[in-house]
């Protein structure tokens, strides 16, 4: 067997499948795992897992300018070459002239156009401080997570930042799983949470949205190669939909995991914040221990032809 701890992404094609209880729960059942929040743009798994920060780090995901106002002369040249209309001639004056020019942080998307153009060298083009990420404890194991500064974006490269990092810590004290809580979607964040994973578990509802973006995602995570599993989450909602996605998933050559049914359970859980397999044997809890034991099946099959 490889020495490389292997990466199971769970993701979901939008948010707000009970992608993170499915998640939280399997923190609870795996041995040996470090778990690894990539969903930075709504990161919800620290609401259940209580994370004790044991390590914090700043997040640079790009770089923004800054206008020096001792040094701007006011000729205006960058107001009229930035085209995401980020500089304001609202900057406090200087012994030079009255008004100087000013970036909004926010407007600014880093291009570094108006820095190059500058003939007074008056704009600084500097890394930015997008948001953080943190090395926990919790109760089953190390995590790792981060918070992405209000407006900020860039959160493929900070879930690349954290999926390195539990990777590292995983091979550090030989833990052999990273359980990745993926973000949702198809977008650039996503494709950071999956490339090079060793198994994707696509977590959906019996919706037609559902069953649609289930066939979007199983696109991204075939292009990249990764065998998929999907899980229909709350299917007794909508049987005959949730039979559908599982005809889909097989037609995809997708495995099915499993069906985990609505409970009451689960948000009853949240609130005591703890995962569901924690809070009861049977319900839900029941069908992910199921979907866990057909994962790491998946897991252990491909490992073995790795190995
Ligand atoms: S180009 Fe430079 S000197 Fe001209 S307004 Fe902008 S910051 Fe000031
Ligand atoms: S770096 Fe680009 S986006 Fe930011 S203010 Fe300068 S020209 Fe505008």
């Amino acid at each position: 067997m490889s020495d490389k701890p292997q990466e199971l992404v769970v993701i979901s094609g939008k948010g707000g499948t009970g992608k993170t209880s499915i998640v939280a729960s399997f923190a609870a059942l795996a041995d040996q795992v470090v778990l690894a929040d990539c969903d930075v743009d709504a990161a919800d798994l620290h609401l259940v897992l209580e994370p004790k920060i044991v390590r914090r780090e700043s997040f640079s995901g790009g770089k923004r300018a800054r206008i020096k106002s001792g040094h701007c002369i006011a000729c205006g040249k960058c107001e009229e070459i930035c085209r995401f209309d980020a500089i304001y001639f609202d900057g406090p004056g200087n012994g030079k002239v009255d008004k100087t020019f000013r970036i909004d942080p926010i407007a600014c998307e880093g291009c570094g156009v108006c820095a190059w153009f500058c003939a007074e060298h008056a704009i600084e083009f500097e890394p930015a401080v997008n948001g953080e990420w943190y090395v926990s404890d919790t109760r089953h194991g190390p995590m790792v997570h981060a918070k992405l500064g209000i407006a900020e974006e860039n959160s493929g490269k900070l879930v690349s930042t954290v999926r390195k990092e539990a990777g590292a810590i995983a091979q550090q004290r030989g833990l052999n799983l990273v359980l990745i809580d993926g973000s949702p979607g198809i977008g650039c964040p996503v494709i950071a949470s999956i490339t090079g994973a060793d198994l994707v578990l696509i977590v959906t509802e019996p919706t037609l949205s559902g069953l649609h973006d289930l066939g979007r995602v199983a696109d991204v995570a075939r292009h990249f190669e990764i065998p998929g599993m999907v899980c229909v989450n709350k299917w007794d909602l909508n049987p005959e939909v949730a039979a559908e996605i599982e005809r889909q998933a097989q037609d995809r050559h997708l495995t099915v995991a499993g069906r985990v049914r609505y409970d009451r359970a689960v948000t009853e859980a949240q609130i005591r914040k703890q995962s569901v397999v924690e809070y009861q044997s049977d319900g839900c809890a029941e069908d992910i221990r199921n979907a866990w034991a057909c994962v790491e099946r998946n897991l252990s099959a491909g490992a073995n032809r790795n190995g």
